[in-house]
């Protein structure tokens, strides 16, 4: 049997490919709904207002952006920091246009023959290929 510690809570459970147990994820769902039933109707809110508003941390709700699942408005305020350049200047994800380019780049020229098909390559099979990288570089 496979038991894993809840990383949010703490609390042991029967580990079924997630981070964090059953509770917390129900808890997790309903934060979500706050948050997207709340930007829907302020669609202009800071992170900040949305935070007060719905009690939702910072944290979660920049998680949510950086899992694709929250869709937020063109005119909202609100940006996540790109990993790679550090600017405030992504709405989901992990990395801004320009440096997604920049690493398609760098991942074809050490991953090209590969991965054929990096053009088209999601983010996720982007962050899939760079674990690889790392590992090869070992
Ligand atoms: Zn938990
Ligand atoms: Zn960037």
């Amino acid at each position: 049997m496979n038991v894993k510690n809840c990383k949010k809570c703490g609390n042991i459970f029967m580990f079924d490919g997630f981070d964090i147990c059953q509770k917390c994820r129900r808890i997790r769902e309903e934060e979500f709904q706050l948050v997207k039933n709340y930007l829907r109707e302020h669609p202009k809110a800071t992170i900040i207002e949305v935070e007060a508003e719905t009690k939702v941390s910072v944290d979660s709700i920049e998680q949510f952006l950086r899992e694709g699942r929250l869709e937020i408005s063109k005119d909202s305020p609100i940006f996540l920091k790109c990993l790679r350049c550090g600017e405030n200047n992504i709405s989901s994800g992990k990395y801004c246009n320009k440096c997604l380019l920049d690493l398609k780049e760098e991942l074809n020229s050490v991953a090209g023959n590969i991965y054929e098909d990096i053009s088209t390559a999601t983010q996720r099979e982007i962050d899939n290929i760079l674990m690889n990288i790392e590992k090869w570089k070992k």
